[in-house]
């Protein structure tokens, strides 16, 4: 199954995720709607994959601060986050 991979930054303090892009991963299989591989006159047998795996974080990069939000909290930021 083909899954999105979401890029972004990892804040270690506030342990946050910033999106910074999104992109498919593609799983080459030509039974799967989501693959380039995969024909638009569907001519394999059987039912086509119609389902994406859970999209992914790929920290690309990773910072020593808190991330934006928890900095408009403020300067002290919230650690304990409230449910
Ligand atoms: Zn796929
Ligand atoms: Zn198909
Ligand atoms: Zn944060």
């Amino acid at each position: 199954m083909c899954k999105n991979v979401i890029d972004g930054r990892y804040h270690t303090i506030c342990q946050h995720f910033t999106p910074m892009s999104t992109r498919q991963q593609d799983c080459r299989n030509n039974a799967c709607l989501f693959s380039s591989t995969h024909a638009p006159g569907c001519k394999h047998k059987g039912p086509c994959i119609r389902m994406m795996e859970p999209p992914q974080r790929n920290p690309i990069r990773i910072s020593d601060t808190r991330c934006e939000g928890c900095v408009m909290r403020g300067p002290e930021g919230v650690l304990g986050r409230s449910p």
